[in-house]
């Protein structure tokens, strides 16, 4: 079962992101308010985190 929210594009948007305050499923905005294709350092650190805990 591969099956994933059609909105989520990085797994890393499971988690909310502490850098830019996106919850969970948004995508995270840079600094002149504009939608990031990535995910922040902070974020994408921070789901790794999750998942091997
Ligand atoms: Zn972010």
């Amino acid at each position: 079962m591969t099956y994933r929210e059609p909105t989520i594009h990085h797994p890393a948007l499971m988690v909310a992101c502490s850098e830019c305050g996106s919850v969970r499923g948004a995508a995270c905005y840079g600094k002149a308010g504009q939608r990031m294709t990535g995910v922040h350092k902070e974020r994408a650190e921070f789901y790794q985190e999750q998942k091997t805990s």
